[in-house]
């Protein structure tokens, strides 16, 4: 049987405003944008829902 390492990756996200943010694959609440306080992530079931284009997983 194999074990399941926990994901906790970090994503590197670019805002519909250029901003690039880099966020915690694991967010337990919703990550806003920096710059212009869009949401770019929200919490769904233990993992998050990224609602920004992804440039980067890290
Ligand atoms: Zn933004």
């Amino acid at each position: 049987m194999k074990e399941r390492k926990p994901k906790s990756k970090f994503l590197k996200v670019r805002c519909a405003c250029k901003n690039e943010q880099i966020i915690f694959g694991k967010a337990s609440a919703k990550v806003k944008c920096l710059v212009c306080g869009k949401i770019l992530a929200e919490p769904a079931g233990g993992k998050i829902k990224v609602k920004a284009r992804i440039l980067e997983v890290l």
